[in-house]
């Protein structure tokens, strides 16, 4: 297959050590009627990573990945495969393979015939077949008897695993997965995140994945973006998007967060909001003039303070609940009208009283300053 060469321009001091992109986007937009699903996205996907995009339902998530699988055209920009512009070449012909959650498995066939179908479509011979099924059967921890059993018999985790292998059989330079995982219950989702990480370090294989569960990003990628309205808001390591994020949206995407609104008073001091309460806030260059901030502090990040000084910012507070997670006790702490979150291990628990008034605080280098 001879696909049409663009030139890319290799800048002549570029860094030999760098890898090279495997997938390039430069300026992807894809509109539907006059709705903007995907605004202008440049994004460098590299050979053998484990990128994540993540966002909320309706972001645009499923559009980008089907103009990576060569389902839709992009309205404008250019999407390069190794240098080679594919914005329109068609999903059989590209490089890809797009694993659904609804997995599309063929339902009156054995497990054997579902993964060996891309094979039989490249004429491979049925000995071969099968010898290449047992192996991806072993790969995606399948017992080898399954070969002959009905797709239909299947467990929810074990079709999974019959869609992988499939997926695996076409042996795509890049896999590609649109919410795999959200029909699973819990536990089995928590356990086939950490095999998809692993089966993606054993396969040195590049996967594009997409989820609307931050949670399910951070245990598998490499990078994850954050998609917001059909725009990237932030793509960076699990650890960027954790303690760096760009901005109030993907902070409370994150998880749960207590968020402090505040605002520079006359004398040019940060004061909260709602108390004018003085507040010590380290305010990051970017955001030097600007007249309002908002702090966020990850519940793990505030803390009960017992004595005057104990904390750069502290508030007055009572005690409404607290609930158990397990390893760990989160509190909930009403502050006038608003509730703040606090979490800490269970071995470090805090003994209070429901209603009980405590003092709660923060460090200012604990809080994540954002835009408001
Ligand atoms: P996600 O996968 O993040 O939930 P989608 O990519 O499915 O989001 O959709 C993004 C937006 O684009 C939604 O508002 C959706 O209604 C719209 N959209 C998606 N596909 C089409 C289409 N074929 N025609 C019109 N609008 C579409
Ligand atoms: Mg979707």
């Amino acid at each position: 297959m001879k696909l049409a060469v663009v030139e890319t321009e290799i800048p002549p001091d570029a860094d030999p050590k760098l890898p090279l992109p495997v997938l390039q986007l430069v300026g992807v937009r894809k509109t539907f009627a006059d709705f903007a699903a995907i605004e202008r996205i440049d994004l460098d996907i590299f050979e053998g990573e484990f990128l994540t995009i993540v966002g909320p339902s309706g972001s645009g998530k499923t559009t980008l990945l089907r103009m990576l699988a060569g389902m839709e055209a992009p309205s404008e920009g250019n999407i390069t495969f190794r240098g080679e512009r594919i914005n329109n070449l068609p999903a059989n012909r590209r490089p890809t393979c797009l694993v659904f959650q609804s997995l599309a498995l063929f339902p009156h066939k054995s497990v054997g015939e579902n993964i060996e179908f891309p094979l039989k479509v490249k004429k491979i011979p049925p000995a071969e077949r099968k010898q290449r099924a047992l192996e991806l059967l072993r790969m995606v921890r399948l017992p080898e008897s399954y070969y002959g059993k009905n797709v239909m018999k299947c467990s929810g985790g074990e079709k999974q695993r019959v869609a992988l292998a499939r997926a695996f059989a076409y042996d795509p330079a890049i896999l590609l997965f649109d919410e795999p995982l959200s029909a699973l219950d819990y536990k089995l989702k928590k356990a086939m995140e950490k095999e998809l990480k692993d089966l993606h370090r054993e396969s040195g294989k590049t996967f594009i994945y997409i989820t609307h569960s931050l949670e399910e990003a951070m245990v598998m990628s490499d990078r994850i973006g954050v998609l917001r309205a059909g725009k990237l808001v932030q793509l960076g390591t699990p650890e960027d998007i954790y303690a760096r994020p760009a901005d109030r949206f993907v902070s409370e995407f994150v998880g749960e967060v207590n968020v402090v609104s505040a605002r520079r008073n006359d004398g040019g001091e940060w004061v909260a909001d709602d108390t004018g309460k003085r507040l010590r806030v380290i305010v990051p260059a970017a955001l030097a003039g600007s007249p309002e901030l908002a702090l966020v502090i990850r519940p793990e990040f505030m803390r009960f303070v017992d004595k005057p000084g104990g904390a750069d910012n502290t508030l007055e507070g009572t005690i409404y609940n607290e609930y158990s997670l397990g390893s760990r006790i989160q509190y909930q702490v009403r502050v006038g009208e608003k509730t703040f979150l606090i979490e800490m291990s269970r071995g470090h628990a805090w003994k209070a009283a429901p209603a009980a008034t405590v003092t709660i605080g923060w460090d200012a280098g604990d809080a994540i300053v954002v835009t408001p």
